[in-house]
């Protein structure tokens, strides 16, 4: 969960949807961290903005300092671990 940003939160929702089209473009449209591409369309209700360097440990909060992340990557990723584990099994048992 990013760390409580002021300036996002006072962000009208067209505004904060104007910023992921930013950070889109920006990042050359996939993610900051998975560096998965993104899908702005069928996402937009999943990803949430973080700060590249965390407010903590004194990053900006700005919009030089945001970055377009999946909201679900931690589900996401078990969800593909849990797939991997399915595929190796398989691969077993046609061995076996
Ligand atoms: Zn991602």
């Amino acid at each position: 969960m990013p760390a409580h940003s002021l300036f996002l939160s006072r962000l009208k929702p067209e505004q904060r949807r104007e910023l992921e089209n930013r950070l889109f473009a920006r990042q050359n449209e996939v993610c900051f961290i998975c560096d998965d591409a993104i899908d702005l369309e069928l996402q937009r209700k999943t990803l949430e903005i973080d700060h590249i360097i965390p407010i903590a440990v004194e990053g900006k909060d700005d919009e030089n300092n945001f970055a377009l992340v999946h909201g679900d990557f931690i589900a996401l990723r078990r969800k593909r671990m849990k797939s991997q584990r399915g595929r190796a099994k398989v691969r077993i048992s046609d061995t076996c």
